[in-house]
């Protein structure tokens, strides 16, 4: 079948378009089509977006947009999508997370212009996906704050959070955070993700006092998604675990339940097992 779409143009809005995060075959075949179509492309920055389209052999009047910036680029962008196809990129990954254009879309919407959205690559699923951590319930609480104070409080305010966290850390910064983690969260499982979808793409997973040994002796390259496996039930008694498990085995089977318990408590995945066969039996 010809497509010969990108030769028409599309209605008039506003449309969220994912990019790459690293490897530039992660664009999808949308994203591509409508970049094409479109009138305008609304950008972080004009240089990076600039060599994403000569890449794609498209060629489109971009404009610089910030959610810091006064409303004045926003005026700009929604006066164009009252009449023309607007795309709404960031530098890389998905727009919004962690990155500008939530002011933009909330704005579009209440002045009910067609908002739609290309989902693609973004980092915080990726290093989920990767990770090997539960992911039945995550959060993502974008980027760890820099300052010693503001992160320590920070990372307080999520720990008791039952998900797995997803976080966003600079190289520099990382042995830090592993070090804070270490210190208040020692039994928590961690996974590091870098330079997904790159030449040099690593997760590696372990405690997070083995982590920050690990990133102390070889400072680590490039971007980075951490992540923070659910808390561990501390201290945890005969009658707790009975009761974890016969919660688990509500809903699951009892190799699902001994893992998921064991996941929480620290327990040993074999006792438990035997004992939810012997629940099971009662
Ligand atoms: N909107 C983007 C997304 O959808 O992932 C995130 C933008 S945020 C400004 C950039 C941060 O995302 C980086 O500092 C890093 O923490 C994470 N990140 C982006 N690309 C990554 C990659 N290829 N590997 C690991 N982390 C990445």
């Amino acid at each position: 079948m010809t497509d010969d779409r990108s030769d028409t143009s599309l209605p008039s809005g506003l449309y969220i378009v994912a990019t790459p995060i690293g490897n530039l075959g992660d664009i999808t075949l949308r994203a591509v089509d409508v970049l094409k179509r479109c009138d305008v492309v609304a950008c972080e920055d004009t240089r990076v977006t600039g060599k994403l389209l000569k890449h794609l052999g498209v060629s489109k009047p971009l404009i610089r947009y910030d959610d810091h910036s006064e409303g004045r680029s926003r005026d700009k962008l929604l006066q164009h999508m009252r009449e023309e196809a607007v795309v709404l990129v960031s530098d890389a990954g998905t727009p919004l997370i962690s990155d500008p254009g939530y002011r933009l879309v909330r704005d579009a919407r209440e002045e009910g212009l067609p908002v739609t959205t290309l989902p693609g690559a973004c980092a915080a699923i990726a290093g989920l996906t990767l990770s090997g951590l539960p992911n039945d319930r995550f959060l993502f609480a974008g980027f760890v704050p820099s300052k010693e104070k503001a992160r320590a409080d920070f990372l307080q305010s999520l720990s008791d959070i039952d998900a797995t966290l997803i976080l966003y850390e600079t190289g520099p910064r990382l042995a830090k955070t592993l070090g804070f983690l270490a210190e208040h969260w020692p039994g928590r499982e961690v996974a590091v993700a870098r330079e997904l979808t790159k030449l040099h793409e690593e997760c590696r997973s372990g405690s997070a006092n083995e982590l920050r040994e690990h990133y102390e002796a070889s400072p680590p390259r490039g971007e980075i998604v951490l992540l923070i496996g659910p808390p561990i039930e501390e201290s945890v008694d005969e009658a707790d675990a009975d009761r974890l498990l016969a919660e688990a085995l509500e809903t699951q089977k009892a190799s699902q339940a001994a893992a998921e318990v064991a996941r929480k408590t620290g327990l040993d995945r074999k006792a438990l097992y035997a004992r939810a066969m012997e629940l099971r039996g009662k």
